[in-house]
């Protein structure tokens, strides 16, 4: 009778094309038993949430293709209150055989909260950084193909999700070849449904990857992403891998020289806690679409690569080492997870004091990404051409083709030909707070372009703008009326923010304008900071 119900049932799923959740979850076998199934994973984060619902929150970032939750946990203390702490995200198992993996997220979860509160060294460290930090962690990325591995006796080596392709009878998409930044760019994925690391019939087709993206993008508050550190746990090599993925090159021109020695600097300092190989992902060979070139390229995210134990990977006996070792190699990654964690105020720090201090401090912005930045602020500019923008600009006679780091500037228009025209043209920074004790500092790099006959109400000024946007300050300024072209190249301006302001919320306000007919009027910024001091 039960039977003839199942079978029922199973056939009505089958009918109506509908994918059913299996109700005997699989597990593992006996012999591994300390490893987690899905199922497992999920009583066990939902206890210790229960156990400890001060500091720990556990929620779903999404479902997977075959229905089941993606499972996140959120660990800080006043958790679900956004307090504008440094946020730290950590996931495992994107591949499904990748066993290890898996285990890493639970293990985070366990270290900080059987440390949270201890009097010992060990306690203390990971009690600060609860209270400091707001820490994520996706637990199981691929629980469909987890589970689905499991069903093979032992394991059925599987990779991929279970999503059917369609117009294929092929199934499961390579997860970390899904991301949509240079997705299938450079021959680093397979555009073969049936291969190991088949990218997908599209950037973000698999539901599990747009989950991820979805919910970092959901970091992203009032133009800042507050994930600063991030990593991504697979199996095997024994390695600690940063962007990019996609190319050979150290240096592309969508990295700043600056993040690549602090990737460097981080990728040294924890594999010298864990004994792993530390270098940058396409050493061994490019991919395509993975994670964190995403991470990085979209969010400026510190994002690494970990490939855990065993030292060489690619056969069974490294994606399913026995469950003996799972303490051991959890434990061998614990510096470096509280290293990550404790770097998350300020990922330049890594390679020293003087980094944190020109970086990290009211604001920071290398133009690379959009951080929020806003022309026509007002609604009041009454340029015609050449408004404000971030972007990529064409060398002309009074514009520059170069930016000082990366590829991205503020530009007044970035083709070239398009210079400013028939009045003012202005962009807001995002708030920032100067310091209580009134100490801080404007730098930026600029340059400006003028035509001999440009009069002195052209002009580029730098201002700066309080919450409601009243200007309470001229901080700079360039204009014509010398009767000689002004060549445009880089300059350094360094002001000093007036005492006066300590502890107010200001904005960065930069006009460039064109009261004349006829004239050139062109400006150029890049590397914008506050420093403290
Ligand atoms: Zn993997």
């Amino acid at each position: 009778m039960r039977s003839t119900l199942i079978v029922a049932l199973g056939l009505l799923f089958v009918l109506a094309g509908m994918t059913a959740v299996p109700a005997t979850a699989a597990d593992y076998p006996a012999e591994d038993a300390r490893y987690h199934s899905y199922p497992e994973m999920v009583r066990h984060i939902k206890s210790k949430a229960a156990k400890h619902p001060g500091f720990v929150r556990v929620f779903s970032i999404g479902t997977s293709y075959q229905g089941r939750k993606l499972w996140a946990a959120e660990i800080s203390d006043n958790v679900g209150t956004d307090e504008g702490e440094p946020e730290v995200l950590f996931d495992g198992l994107h591949h499904a055989r990748e066993h290890l993996s898996g285990e890493m997220p639970i293990y985070i979860l366990n270290m900080l909260t059987n440390q949270y509160g201890k009097k010992t060294a060990l306690g203390k460290r990971v009690t600060n950084l609860v209270k400091k930090r707001r820490t994520w962690i996706v637990f199981m990325v691929n629980p469909d193909g987890l589970q689905y591995d499991l069903t093979g006796s032992p394991y059925r080596s599987w990779r991929k999700n279970r999503q059917p392709t369609p117009g294929s009878s092929k199934v499961g998409t390579d997860l970390n070849r899904n991301y949509g930044y240079r997705w299938g760019c450079c021959g680093g994925s397979s555009g073969s449904p049936g291969a190991l690391d088949y990218r997908g019939p599209r950037a973000w087709s698999s539901p599990e990857v747009r989950a991820m993206r979805d919910f970092v993008n959901s970091r992203v508050v009032n133009g800042v992403q507050r994930i600063k550190t991030h990593i991504t746990f697979h199996t095997a090599g024994e390695q600690v891998l940063w962007p990019y993925a996609y190319t050979y090159k150290d240096l592309p021109a969508d990295m700043t020289a600056l993040d690549l020695a602090t990737f460097r600097a981080m990728g040294k300092a924890m594999a010298r806690t864990n004994g792993y190989a530390a270098k940058q992902s396409s050493s061994l060979y490019p991919t395509d679409g993975d994670m964190i070139d995403w991470m990085y390229a979209r969010h400026r995210i510190f994002s690494f690569t970990f490939e855990l134990y065993p030292r060489s990977g690619g056969t069974k006996r490294a994606w399913y080492p026995n469950d003996e070792v799972i303490v051991r190699e959890n434990k061998r990654n614990r510096d470096a997870i509280l290293y990550l964690m404790g770097k998350a105020w300020c990922p330049y720090q890594a390679q020293g004091a003087k980094y944190a201090r020109n970086n990290c401090g009211p604001f920071f912005d290398d133009l690379e990404i959009g951080r929020g930045w806003r022309v026509n602020p007002r609604g009041s500019d009454t340029a015609t051409d050449g408004r404000w923008v971030r972007g990529d600009p064409r060398k002309s006679p009074l514009q520059l083709g170069s930016a000082v780091s990366g590829t991205s500037v503020l530009v007044t228009g970035t083709q070239s030909g398009h210079d400013v025209d028939g009045g003012v043209t202005t962009v807001w920074s995002p708030h920032f707070r100067v310091p209580g004790n009134g100490q801080a500092t404007l730098r930026l790099k600029y340059w400006v372009g003028l035509t001999s006959s440009a009069g002195p109400a052209d002009a580029f000024t730098v201002r700066l703008v309080d919450t409601s946007g009243k200007r309470v300050k001229v901080l700079h300024k360039v204009s014509g009326g010398t009767g000689a072209t002004h060549k445009p190249a880089w300059q350094f301006l360094s002001k000093k923010i007036p005492a006066r302001f300590a502890g107010q919320r200001l904005a960065i306000e930069l006009t460039v304008a064109d009261r004349g007919n006829e004239n050139i009027v062109e400006a150029g910024v890049d590397q914008v900071r506050v420093v403290a001091g």
